[in-house]
């Protein structure tokens, strides 16, 4: 739907946690908010990361950078569940067809049909391994995506420690097409501001932390999602929060530079 196959993009394309989202690699990193992090296996079998990422507004963490690229991007199924949501999924019974199919993947006994025949999570048993949501050929099972925006983003910079703690790392970010809302979206919005160009660095904190502040400095373009926001009146700190308020990019930032991730500081070298 995205367009992520071999014939938009020219390359292959390897899906790293399977078809269905179960294929990771536990990674222990013991930080504050996640203790073993999900990796899809294919990224934890490489050797070396060199990231490509596209830098744009996020309705859920400010901004999509470096950091997203590798936190969010590199977990499973199940490790995005985990930095997404603090609970664990549930099944919307109007979408559900009694097929009966995530009984056999739920290895922990936590799914039941009720009397009509519908699927049904008992909480208390269900450890948010997310595969019941991966095998429902139905959209029935959902995860609760409702993580407070802090907690989200400080999960995503653990999840990239994890992925990078042991590797050596570069990181490119593509100042272009800077859309409102995150890639993910089928029907994302015409771009917020002029295009910038390409920055790199060996540090995904301090990569980030210069993509936004150049966002930051450019002129907002009439007419886009952005703009309206300001003319209804959102003018919060900077482009990002005004872009989505209920957002906190900085957090990403400062917490990555907590975990050892990287630094904010930065020194921009301009290539020509
Ligand atoms: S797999 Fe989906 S549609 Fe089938 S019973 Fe489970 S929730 Fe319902
Ligand atoms: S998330 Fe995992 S443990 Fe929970 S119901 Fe689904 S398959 Fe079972």
């Amino acid at each position: 739907m995205n367009g992520y196959n071999p014939f938009t993009t020219g390359c292959h394309i390897i899906i790293a946690d399977g078809l269905k989202g179960t294929d990771e690699q536990y990674v222990e990193i013991n930080q504050e908010y996640v203790k073993t992090a999900k990796i899809g296996r294919a990224i934890m079998d490489a050797d070396v990361i060199i990231s490509l990422n596209h830098f744009k507004g996020h309705e859920g963490t400010g901004f999509g950078g470096a950091i997203k690229n590798i936190g969010m991007g590199c977990g499973s199924r199940a490790g995005k569940m985990e930095m997404h949501s603090s609970g664990k999924p549930n099944v919307i019974p109007e979408n559900c067809r009694k097929c009966k199919q995530c009984i056999k993947i739920c290895a922990h006994g936590a799914i039941s049909y009720n009397e009509e025949g519908k699927a049904v999570i008992d909480h208390n048993k269900c450890v948010g391994c997310g595969r019941c949501i991966g095998i429902c050929n139905f959209d029935a099972i959902k995860s609760p995506n409702d993580e407070a925006a802090d907690i989200l983003n400080k999960k995503m910079a653990e999840y990239a420690l994890a992925v990078v703690k042991d590797k050596p790392q570069f990181h490119i970010s593509l100042i272009c097409d800077v859309s409102p809302n995150c890639d993910c979206h089928g029907e994302n919005d015409a771009p917020i501001v002029p295009n910038i160009g390409m920055l790199a660095s060996f540090d995904m904190v301090a990569l980030d932390k210069a993509c936004a502040d150049l966002v930051n400095k450019q002129e907002v373009f009439e007419n886009s999602y952005l703009a309206e926001q300001m003319k209804k009146g959102v003018h919060e700190k900077d482009l990002f929060h005004s872009n989505h308020p209920e957002t906190n990019w900085e957090s990403q930032i400062e917490h990555g530079e907590e975990i050892g991730l990287g630094t904010k500081e930065y020194e921009l070298i301009e290539v020509k």
